[in-house]
């Protein structure tokens, strides 16, 4: 008897080379076989009549082959021809002719006399009806037909050493020698109707599109309520476990924002009251903090760090880089030091302490330690670590984020992230965090203007530099390096300094790039912050939260190189003071792809509606890498197109968890199972 989970090769019809290309795919039991879902279908149901007109989309016809020829032309080219006329003819039928253009084995297919059937595009060439390279098949027996033909077909994606035909046939016939496998329901009937096994069949051979609509959504809801529910038990079991409260009466806080030279946006004050109330309870703290580049992320992480210090607990703020890790350790210190708070800093590089004497003594020396990643895997500097920041999630895995959750006991945990993500991508990557979101800028801001410029402008864009220099402004020059551990891209990046210092001159200018040592590039990135210099010539390692209010002109070089998100990223340099900022991409590719890309940045400074674009013209997959999420592959949902069926299995998964978190009752006991599968599929890859 078959079960889902036959070994293919069990069933004995299935040729040793199939199976072994079948397997490449991943594709070893009757399970995985026909959860090979098809990437689309095509309408093979048979067309009424011949046409008479060109028709867009390609159609299926029946008839009789009445005559065939075999030409040349230009010398050794070959088209053969095959005339084709419905099997009841009418006084209005026009014949069809088949074409097919140096393909030997056609001709020995098809001969005068038999009927075959065609798919393919009707083209009008001079009086006749024409169609070129049809898909076709001779019928001899009308079941072999009715798989690939006069129907709704499926097509699958591509596969190396397998065609579209030997696929389907294997899976029909899959299909129709074991009509009920056993199929297990994933789904809750509540979210789903139908079997799963109806859906499968369906999905492949359905009978009608709504039909395949109607298994499609089945089969959706059944792989996003999978996934929901391995990532509400990570958020379950996490929030499980026991935690403290890391919440002082908040004097300290209140003390600091008196200090700031500003006043806070209502988006900062709201995901303030939101992280304070999770400090505040027990129950350990897993919160992203989302918010667009220069919406003033730093100031919340202080303000949540300053709660945990102030109930006599240590907090650490990580960053993804040395220079952002300086960045941070000089704002605290000069925000922090007046209340008193002792700062530690910790990199590869340099190790740091600062500020008067601790206001607690003993294990509480060192109040906030900021440090570069590298502190997650080093556990002496906590003596007492009550909450983690970590900011520039998008930079930072799961596995990572595991590992610091792993700690004993348990921090509170904040990432923060300016990588914007489409909403209905954050409640599947982020899914088991609670999210805040500061939706609103500074008031104070300067526009940022974008504008895209062929290289052969660089004249005029080079004068309008130079007005700004005059004006006091400073100016960021990105270019972009493929690798930066490559010899020859940093003799690249040397030259171009030495053509960007003439270009410039008298400004001054410093190079700055990932192979300069760490305390070099502190001293280059201190003497651009005071404004000694005026240009900074730089590779990426610019990319995340520096912060020089006073630069507010950027070029970046080769454009077109870039992502849409790293554009976005490295753009929220600027526009950080109360100055007008200019951001001049230059491009020299005039493809389609490169010109739409460019054209989102010049649209809009919203990074949503970046990421949104970037979506839609990339697709999810690249917008954040799937090991990161640390999540199993979809097969069949798209997280764009079906975001309203994740929602909706979201939903159910939660409701689940929340009414039996455990799931400890009969009914829930399926769903154990399925969380471990899951977890197979996905952790995997990751760590
Ligand atoms: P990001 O969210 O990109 O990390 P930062 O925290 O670096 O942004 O903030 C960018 C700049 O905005 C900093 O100079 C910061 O001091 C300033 N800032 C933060 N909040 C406000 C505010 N409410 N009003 C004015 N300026 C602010
Ligand atoms: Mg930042």
């Amino acid at each position: 008897m078959t079960s889902v989970s036959t070994n293919l090769d069990h069933l004995g019809w299935i040729p040793r080379p199939r199976l072994l290309a079948l397997r490449r795919l991943g594709i070893e039991t009757t399970e995985d076989l026909l959860t090979h879902f098809p990437r689309r279908h095509e309408d093979r149901t048979e067309f009424p009549q011949f046409p008479r007109e060109e028709t867009d989309a390609p159609i299926c016809l029946c008839g009789e082959v009445t005559k065939t020829s075999l030409r040349r032309f230009g010398g050794w080219k070959k088209i053969f021809e095959a005339t084709l006329e419905e099997s009841q003819p009418n006084a209005l039928s026009e014949p069809l002719v088949c074409r097919w253009f140096n393909l030997h084995y056609v001709q020995k297919m098809i001969a005068t006399g038999q009927r075959i059937v065609v798919f393919g595009r009707p083209r009008l060439r001079g009086k006749r009806m024409c169609m070129d390279h049809p898909e076709f098949e001779v019928i001899e027996n009308d079941e072999e037909i009715s798989i690939h033909f006069r129907r709704i077909t499926p097509i699958y994606p591509a596969t190396e050493g397998l065609s579209q035909r030997v696929l389907r046939g294997i899976i029909y016939r899959v299909l129709h020698e074991f009509p009920e496998p056993g199929w297990q329901p994933i789904a809750p009937a509540s979210l789903v109707s139908g079997e799963r096994s109806d859906a499968i069949r369906a999905i492949h051979f359905p009978e009608s599109w709504e039909a395949r609509d109607a298994a499609r959504e089945h089969l959706v809801l059944s792989e996003f309520f999978a996934m929901q529910m391995l990532i509400a038990s990570r958020r379950f079991e996490s929030s499980a476990r026991a935690g403290q409260a890391h919440c002082g009466s908040g004097a300290l806080l209140d003390k600091f924002l008196k200090g700031l030279p500003f006043e806070l946006t209502a988006a900062q004050r709201k995901v303030i009251s939101e992280i304070r109330r999770d400090l505040a309870t027990n129950r350990p703290m897993n919160r992203l903090l989302q918010g667009d580049v220069g919406s003033g992320k730093t100031v919340v992480a202080i303000a949540a760090m300053l709660l945990a210090v102030e109930a006599g607990y240590q907090a650490a703020f990580m960053a993804p880089t040395q220079i952002l890790a300086e960045q941070h350790y000089e704002v605290l210190r000069r925000w922090l030091e007046p209340l008193s708070v002792h700062i530690a800093l910790r990199t590869a590089a340099r190790q740091e302490e600062s500020g008067p004497l601790p206001l607690f003594s003993g294990d509480d020396a060192h109040q906030i330690i900021v440090g570069t990643h590298a502190l997650l895997y080093e556990s002496v500097s906590f003596s007492n670590l009550g909450l983690t920041v970590i900011d520039e999630q998008h930079k930072f895995g799961v596995a990572q984020r595991a590992r610091l959750t792993a700690r004993e006991p348990v921090p509170d945990v904040l990432v923060m992230t300016a990588t914007p993500i489409p909403r209905t991508l954050t409640m599947t990557i982020y899914g088991d965090l609670d999210v805040s979101t500061i939706d609103e800028m500074p008031r104070n801001r300067g526009k940022i203007v974008t504008a895209v410029r062929d290289t052969s402008k660089l004249g005029e864009v080079l004068s309008f530099l130079r007005t700004q220099l005059e004006k006091g402004r400073q100016l960021y020059v990105i270019y972009p390096l493929i690798d930066e551990s490559d010899k020859l891209d940093v003799k690249a990046a040397a030259a171009e300094y030495e053509l960007w210092r003439e270009r410039l001159h008298p400004f001054r200018c410093e190079l700055l790039h990932g192979r300069i040592p760490a305390p070099e590039k502190q001293q280059i990135m201190d003497r651009f912050r005071r404004g000694d210099t005026n240009a900074l010539i730089s590779t990426t390692v610019l990319e995340v939260g520096v912060d020089v209010p006073n630069a507010t002109i950027m070029l970046i070089e080769n454009a077109e190189r870039f992502g849409l998100a790293q554009l976005h990223q490295l753009r929220g340099r600027i526009g950080r003071g109360e100055h007008k900022s200019f951001c001049i991409l230059l491009s020299s590719s005039q493809t389609q792809e490169a010109s739409a890309k460019l054209a989102v940045l010049e649209r809009t400074t919203n990074g949503f509606e970046v990421a949104e674009a970037d979506w839609e013209l990339r697709g999810p997959g690249d917008v954040l890498g799937t090991a990161q999420s640390g999540l199993p592959a979809l097969k069949i949902g798209d997280l764009k197109r079906d975001a309203d069926l994740m929602r909706r299995a979201r939903a159910a998964a939660m409701s689940i968890f929340e009414t039996d978190p455990r799931l400890e009752s009969p009914e829930n006991q399926r769903f154990r199972g399925l969380i471990v599968e899951q977890q197979g599929k996905s952790f995997s890859h990751v760590s």
